[in-house]
């Protein structure tokens, strides 16, 4: 069991690579909710939404989030209507929303929609949210505090930023499984998702730092930073922010306390070199993934360095190999589509 902890964007084309070369049901994700927001008064979920989309195959390429081929006639008419359209929803995408927050009307916890969903779905791996518990990341700047979506959706990442928080986190709990995954798993891979506002909220929940620690696997993370800036998006702001470095130093200093290997681009190289000297793993490989088939070696790659002890075992007891494991076509890439 592959265990990997996840935002929505770099994370999803992460995990489309990893459900390319290993089965689905060998993956559970654990997924930052700090982005969720009441939008028209429906429960949205962006990450668990995009991870969701991206195991069935239904992820929208082009815009990275949202389900491919939406239509957008409800946001249009909610605009007529006067109504905030600053966030986009499609009509697909619109009717998850709608279910989830039907069945947590029903009194249903986020982890119980979030496995309906799925099934409903036809997603093989296992999705877990971070928490059942509201952790809302708060961006803090000169123009006042806002939630993530408001400061990076909204607002366009523009603003300064003061400092990063995750209101109600010292309150939470994992949700069910969420550290039994990280403990049993036979590498946890730390999706290349933003350090500080996709796994910052993660790691905020009681529990999750030491489960990490206490990995019985390797805990491998994917640089989302390369050449001292983010592939996309606002995480160079947001480290400074938190203090520290846009590099994979900096990287490598924010799961300092768990990490056993950190794998980052080629052209990271020489920063690689420097990193191993403090003593940590670093493995280099192509970490920009542009297209379907860079996302399956990337996973691959990943997999062969985080789970090498794990092969070694099995080579010994005849029950596997790298070749069997990991460089079949997936098993279930067909199925998983809804
Ligand atoms: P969010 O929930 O939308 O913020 O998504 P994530 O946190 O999962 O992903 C955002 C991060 O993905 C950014 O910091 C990017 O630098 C990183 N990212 C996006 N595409 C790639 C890629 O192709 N390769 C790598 N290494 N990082 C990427």
């Amino acid at each position: 069991m592959i265990c990997v902890l996840s935002g929505g964007t770099g994370g999803a084309k992460f995990v489309d690579g990893l459900r390319q070369v290993i089965p689905s049901d060998q993956i559970t994700l654990i997924v930052n909710t700090g982005d969720d927001l009441l939008w028209w008064g429906l429960y949205v979920s962006p990450d668990i939404d995009s991870i969701m989309y991206v195991l069935c195959g239904l992820l929208s390429r082009e815009r990275g989030w949202g389900v491919k081929g939406d239509t957008f006639l409800c946001l249009q008419a909610m605009g007529q209507l006067g109504e905030p359209i600053w966030f986009h929803t499609g009509d697909r995408d619109l009717a998850v929303h709608i279910l989830r927050s039907r069945l947590l009307a029903e009194g249903k916890t986020l982890s119980q929609a979030t496995a309906a969903i799925c099934a409903k779905l036809g997603v093989k791996a296992r999705v877990l949210p971070m928490s059942d518990s509201r952790v809302e990341t708060r961006v803090d700047t000169p123009s006042g505090e806002f939630s993530f979506e408001e400061y990076f959706v909204q607002r366009w990442y523009q603003d300064p930023v003061n400092s990063v928080r995750f209101a109600g986190a010292s309150d939470a709990e994992p949700a069910p499984g969420v550290i039994e995954a990280i403990l049993s798993a036979d590498a946890v891979l730390i999706a290349p998702s933003n350090p500080i506002t996709s796994l910052g909220p993660i790691l905020s929940v009681p529990g999750v730092r030491e489960a990490l620690r206490g990995a019985r696997g390797t805990v491998a993370a994917v640089s989302p930073i390369v050449g001292n800036a983010p592939v996309a998006g606002p995480a160079g702001i947001l480290m400074t922010a938190q203090g520290l470095p846009c590099s994979i130093a900096g990287v490598a200093k924010a799961y300092e306390d768990f990490l056993d290997l950190l794998i980052c681009d080629t052209r990271d190289a020489r920063a690689a070199e420097a990193l191993r000297r403090s003593g940590l793993r670093v493995q280099c490989a192509q970490t920009i993934m542009r297209s379907t088939e860079d996302r399956a070696v990337l996973a691959r790659t990943v997999l062969s360095f985080a789970c090498s002890n794990l092969l070694r075992d099995e080579q010994t007891s005849g029950t596997g190999t790298e070749e069997s494991t990991f460089n079949q076509p997936k098993v279930d890439a067909a199925t998983d589509q809804p």
